[in-house]
């Protein structure tokens, strides 16, 4: 499994699959067509086309893409009239292929109502879409605080070194509300000197592992008594520091 990284619009990452035995290509999230195509010249082909949820800057290259290459383009089924070009209607759960590569739909609502993760369990690569980013999480636009704190429970739930690729690099302005409302982390601080190196050489952030979030993303350790502490939730429970720390990264 190739994955190539492609950065679209001013902060977002489409990824380009592929799978040489099968020569089959895919890409999740096409946000814009003429930097997507450009990578996928080099393929001659598009199979596939995956999206994690509706936002225009995840489907906007569907139709031009899916006119050049007739590729068939996957979604949640829920979503069916708010992805453009929907072929494929994706459940929760389901299991899916594309050529020999199998992914599992991990339904995770909140961001919106229809998000879903790709979950390739063998190779052990989730695309997050705009539910979790690496040290952070998307805002809560169509579903409740509640839905995104489960939401990302079960992506907490997955392998420990599973690779995560996210929507966006957001990761900088993330590890900045992360240092202020983990201030003793010192996985943080050393994360922070290798997310400044890449992005000063140019580089993404992504991927993270799954490993790593748990152990810096605020978002994924609202069960720490230290950051209930700092946010005088001493006694609340995880999923009410969950909606505070959502609420202050809205206005951070
Ligand atoms: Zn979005
Ligand atoms: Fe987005």
């Amino acid at each position: 499994m190739i994955i190539e990284i492609i950065p679209c619009l001013s902060d977002n990452y489409s990824y380009l699959i592929h799978e040489k035995e099968t020569d089959t290509t895919s890409i999740v999230d096409p946000s814009e067509f003429t930097v997507c195509d450009e990578i996928i010249n080099k393929y001659k082909k598009l199979d596939f086309i995956l999206n994690t949820h509706h936002h225009a800057d995840h489907v906007g290259a569907n139709i031009a893409l899916k006119k050049k290459y007739n590729s068939k383009i996957l979604g949640f089924n829920s979503d069916k009239d708010r992805i453009p070009g929907i072929d494929i209607l994706l459940e929760e759960n389901q299991k899916q292929k594309i050529g020999n590569l199998e992914f599992e739909v991990i339904f995770i609502p909140g961001h919106t109502k229809g998000h879903i993760a790709f979950f390739f369990k063998k190779e052990k690569i989730a695309f997050t879409g705009d539910t979790l980013f690496s040290l952070g999480c998307g805002r809560v636009f169509e579903g409740t605080h509640e839905e995104m704190f489960h939401s990302l429970n079960k992506i907490k739930n997955l392998p420990l070194d599973t690779k995560i690729y996210c929507g966006h690099e957001y990761t900088n302005s993330n590890l900045n509300f992360c240092l202020k409302y983990d201030p003793t982390n010192t996985y943080l601080k050393d994360k922070k000197s290798d997310i400044e190196k890449k992005l000063n050489s140019n580089q993404p952030t992504i991927p993270s592992t799954l490993a790593e979030e748990i152990k810096t993303n605020i978002f994924l350790r609202c069960d720490d008594s230290e950051i209930k502490q700092g946010l005088g939730l001493k006694d609340s429970s995880d999923v009410e520091v969950f909606s505070k720390l959502r609420e202050l990264k809205d206005s951070f």
